[in-house]
C-alpha cells in the first residue's frame, strides 16, 4: 500500500457457474468493471436511463484464490500493524456475497481459510523472526446488532442476554475504548485461532436463541499488539491494533421485508453504513475539523482505527449474476464513493 493512499478500495467476486457476461466486464488491468445493462431486460433496474456504467478500483479480485487477496491486499497492511500503525480490513457488500468467505473463510479446509486466521498466523510468524522484541497478543470479538454492542468472548449467560450492550467511553486523553470489552492475551496461533471459534459458536448460539439473523449484524475481530524492545533498557511500549470487520449486508429493504423486526434491521444497517460512510469521507476531507464518530457504535468502535496514519482496506464482495445486477451496481457505487477518499 503505497503511503500516500490511506484507504485502498478492491473488489472481490463471489465465483459463480451463471456468470452474467453480457453485463459484466472486467478490464484487462484488472482495476476496472464495465457494467453494460442490455435495453430489453425486463424488471425494474435503479436507473433505466443509463445503461453503462464504468468503475475504477485499486485492485479487482475476480475468482482469485484466498491466498492471492491475503498477500495482494492485506499482508502490507499487516506490516503496517507491525511497525506500529493501526489499520482496518472491512468487507462490504449484500448478504451472499462472500463477505464471511473473505473474512474468516470455510475454517475446515485450509486452503479456504479467510484474512483473520491468515493474518493471526502471520502476526505470530513476524513476531517469531523479530527475537530482539518482546510482543503481548491481545484480541476481542464484538458483535453489533440494531446498535446493541456483544462481547462475543465475554461470558457465555451475557452475550446472551437481551439487553447486553457495551459501550465506548472516551478517557482524558479522549481514546476511545469499549468499557469492560473482554481482551483475550494469545501466546500462539492456535490460542487465537481458539479465541475466534469461541466467538463464532458464541454468535451462532445468540443467533439461534435470540432469534437474530447473523446476516444483519456488523462483527469486529480485533488483534491488539503490544511490543518492547529486550534489549534496550527504555521503557517504549509501541502499541497498534487491526480490526477485521464483518460488516452487516448492505442489501436494500426489500419489498417482501417492510414490516416488523426487518424493517428495523434494515434500518439500522443503512443507517450504520452511511455513518461509516460518512467517517471515512470526513477523515480524508482535511479541512473538516469534526469526523461524526458518535453517531454510531460501529463507527466509535472503529474510531482509533481510520484515518490519519492508519490504513484501511475496503474490500467489496460483489455477485456477477444477472438477477444481482441492481445490488452489484450500488455496492459498486458505495466502493467507488470510498475510492475518492
Ligand atoms: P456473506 O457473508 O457476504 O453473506 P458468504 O461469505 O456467507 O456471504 O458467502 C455465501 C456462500 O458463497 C457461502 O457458501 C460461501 O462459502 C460461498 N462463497 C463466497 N465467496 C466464495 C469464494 N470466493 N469462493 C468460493 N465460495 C465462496
Ligand atoms: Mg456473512
Amino acid at each position: 500500500m503505497s503511503k500516500s493512499k490511506h484507504v485502498k478500495v478492491v473488489i472481490r467476486t463471489r465465483p459463480t457457474s451463471d456468470y452474467a457476461q453480457d453485463m459484466i466486464k472486467f478490464t484487462g488491468d484488472r482495476k476496472g468493471v464495465h457494467i453494460h445493462i442490455p435495453k430489453n431486460v425486463e424488471g425494474g433496474f435503479i436507473n433505466n436511463q443509463q445503461e453503462n456504467w464504468d468503475f475504477r478500483f485499486d485492485s479487482i479480485l475476480h475468482n482469485v484464490s484466498q491466498e492471492t487477496v491475503y498477500e495482494e491486499c492485506a499482508s502490507s497492511l499487516l506490516k503496517g500493524v507491525l511497525e506500529g500503525y493501526n489499520g482496518t480490513i472491512m468487507a462490504y457488500g449484500q448478504t451472499g456475497a462472500g463477505k464471511t468467505f473473505t473474512m474468516t473463510g470455510a475454517t475446515e479446509n485450509y486452503k479456504h481459510r479467510g484474512l483473520i486466521p491468515r493474518t493471526i498466523s502471520h502476526v505470530f510468524r513476524e513476531i517469531g523472526e523479530r527475537p530482539q522484541l518482546s510482543y503481548v497478543v491481545r484480541v476481542s470479538y464484538i458483535e453489533i446488532y440494531n446498535e446493541q454492542m456483544v462481547d462475543l468472548l465475554g461470558n457465555l449467560p451475557d452475550a446472551l442476554r437481551l439487553d447486553s450492550n457495551l459501550n465506548v467511553v472516551e478517557d482524558r486523553t479522549g481514546t476511545a475504548q469499549v468499557k469492560g470489552l473482554t481482551m483475550k492475551i494469545a501466546t500462539s496461533e492456535e490460542e487465537a485461532l481458539s479465541y475466534l471459534f469461541e466467538g463464532e459458536t458464541t454468535r451462532s448460539i445468540a443467533e439461534h436463541q435470540l432469534n437474530r439473523n447473523s446476516s444483519r449484524s456488523h462483527c469486529v475481530f480485533t488483534i491488539y499488539l503490544e511490543s518492547r524492545s529486550r534489549i534496550e533498557s527504555s521503557e517504549k511500549v509501541l502499541f497498534s491494533k487491526l480490526n477485521l470487520v464483518d460488516l452487516a449486508g448492505s442489501e436494500r429493504l426489500s419489498k417482501t421485508h417492510t414490516t416488523g423486526v426487518s424493517l428495523r434491521e434494515a434500518m439500522y444497517i443503512n443507517k450504520s453504513l452511511t455513518f461509516l460512510e460518512q467517517v471515512i469521507v470526513a477523515l480524508a476531507d482535511k479541512r473538516r475539523g469534526h469526523i461524526p464518530y458518535r453517531q454510531s457504535k460501529l463507527t466509535n468502535v472503529l474510531r482509533d482505527a481510520l484515518g490519519g496514519n492508519c490504513n484501511t482496506l475496503m474490500i467489496s464482495n460483489i455477485r456477477c449474476e444477472a438477477d444481482y445486477i441492481e445490488e452489484t451496481i450500488s455496492t459498486l457505487r458505495f466502493a467507488t464513493r470510498m475510492m475518492c477518499v
